[in-house]
């Protein structure tokens, strides 16, 4: 039985990998922690539940690893993605840290498997975890209670104290009564606001009404605004964030990783006119799915449609939804409510534009349109063998880059500009520090890994002083 009258030395907001990263290593640094997650026990840990792997570099290869993945190609990799907006001193130092954490996650009872096929190739440079993001996560949890970290769920925090830059307490809601928990120090780790449609509308316009959001239903920004409001130096930018392709018909919340479409570079998109609106073939996979559902959202109704045909039908992984089928181009676009001039013009006027080429979708191959607007520049193959598929697709959320500032202790930055004297924060709270835009696989978990671990065990420090 969790006793809130207690002070704690160590308050955890949030559910997720950086929350509990952040309770192991603050109890194991000696500090009373307790956790509140406002889900239910059954959808505790957030965005964690629905991931499949980490980022970190190392030297050679592992049991579960192919070759070397060292810190400079790391942050070349990361320099690329975010174009240059980040952090360097903090990237720089994620990324040496991750090198270790491939150890520690495994101490905590995390175990890992090879990746496996049609997994965005990413054998060399993550560390898949063995059962998916919801064993890891059920390691953390047993790893965290055998440690005598105490949990609480339905446990919504909806306001903090803090004065002059020091955490009080945090207000949970018990029995219709609002109850103050104190503790020495405090993580912040409860996600980003990705789930607050409202909050998404601000910057967004209507058109977030249209957006599915690919996680948990509970990461509504409600810590972050809170941090915000109190005086917590704001980093990133509101409109950045995780964005994919994910087929339309997935549900609101929660859809996870079953829902994403990998087979834009199969065929072409269009959007409600029938129109294609950008090069499908501009590089490989998995360094380009994360930009598409940003294009969805520019097209009107953000709304849009993958169409192949059978040559393709079997180079990718399927998603939870079957394709739209049709035997002719005019009857597919009957069945997605499209003009069907517009469709079979957009489509011939594509397959005229291919040249011959090699067809070899592992490699940037040959096979590219010429004298077309936009260009498909790599693996364009004419669609005319039957039958005709096409995926309707939508902006699918991931998370939001807005952020609190912090340092290399994970410590949160006030306005000022001056250290908080106890607060700290971890993962997708503080990810825009490190990713100001564009995101490389795997690099969600590494921030909430590495920053979670530093974070308890600075906030445990913070609360024995
Ligand atoms: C479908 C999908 C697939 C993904 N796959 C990967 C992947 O393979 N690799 C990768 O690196 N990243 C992946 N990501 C991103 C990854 O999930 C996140 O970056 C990571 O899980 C963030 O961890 P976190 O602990 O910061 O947040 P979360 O895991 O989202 O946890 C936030 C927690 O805060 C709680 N919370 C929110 N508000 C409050 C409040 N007011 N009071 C109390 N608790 C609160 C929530 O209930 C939740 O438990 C994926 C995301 C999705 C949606």
């Amino acid at each position: 039985m969790v006793d809130l009258t207690r002070k704690y030395d160590v308050l955890v907001i949030g559910g997720g990998n950086a929350a509990l990263c952040a309770a192991i290593s603050a109890r194991r640094s000696g500090a009373s922690v307790l956790v509140l997650e406002a889900a239910p026990k059954f959808y505790r840990g957030g965005n964690t539940r629905h991931t499949r792997n980490m980022r970190c570099a190392h030297d050679s290869a592992t049991d579960t690893l192919t070759g070397p993945y060292t810190e400079e190609e790391f942050w070349d990799d990361l320099l690329r993605v975010t174009q240059g907006h980040t952090d360097e001193a903090l990237a720089r130092f994620m990324i040496h840290e991750s090198k270790d954490m491939l150890h520690w996650i495994v101490r905590q009872g995390v175990r890992f498997q090879p990746s496996l096929g049609g997994t965005l190739s990413l054998g060399r440079t993550n560390s898949f975890f063995l059962g998916g993001g919801r064993a890891m996560l059920n390691a953390l949890y047993a790893t965290a209670e055998a440690l005598g970290v105490e949990v609480l769920y339905d446990a919504e925090v909806i306001d903090l104290e803090i004065r002059d830059g020091m955490f009080l307490s945090g207000t949970i809601v018990r029995a219709g009564a609002p109850v103050q928990i104190r503790a020495a120090a405090l993580v912040a780790a409860a996600g980003g606001f990705e789930a607050n449609i409202e909050w998404m509308k601000q910057y967004w316009g209507a058109v977030a009404e249209n957006f599915l959001i690919r996680g948990t239903p509970y990461n509504r920004g409600t810590i972050l605004k809170l941090l915000l409001d109190r005086g917590v130096e704001q980093i990133g930018d509101p409109t950045q964030c995780h964005a994919v392709a994910i087929d339309a018909r997935a549900p609101k919340f929660d859809g996870g990783i079953i829902t994403r479409l990998d087979c834009v570079v199969f065929g072409i998109v269009v959007n409600k006119h029938a129109q294609r609106f950008y090069d499908e073939g501009e590089d490989v996979w998995p360094k380009r799915y994360a930009i598409w559902g940003r294009l969805v959202a520019g097209q009107p109704d953000q709304i849009a449609y993958i169409i192949f045909d059978a040559t393709s039908s079997e180079l990718f992984m399927p998603s939870l939804y079957p394709a739209i089928e049709a035997p002719s181009l005019r009857e597919l676009a009957g069945k997605l409510g499209l003009d069907a001039d517009a469709l079979e013009a957009t489509v011939a006027g594509f397959n005229a534009a291919v040249r011959p080429g090699t067809f070899d979708h592992t490699v940037l191959d040959d096979c590219r349109t010429e004298g077309l607007d936009p260009p498909k520049t790599h693996w364009a193959r004419p669609i005319r063998t039957a039958p005709f598929y096409a995926y309707p697709v939508r902006p699918g959320i991931t998370f939001t880059y807005l952020g609190t500032r912090v340092n290399q202790q994970a410590r949160i930055l006030m306005a000022d500009g001056t250290p908080s004297a106890n607060m700290f924060a971890a993962g997708e709270i503080m990810a825009g520090n490190v990713l100001g835009r564009g995101y490389a696989a795997g690099m969600g978990m590494t921030i909430g890994s590495v920053f979670g671990r530093v974070a308890g065990r600075e906030a445990a420090a913070n609360a024995k002083n």
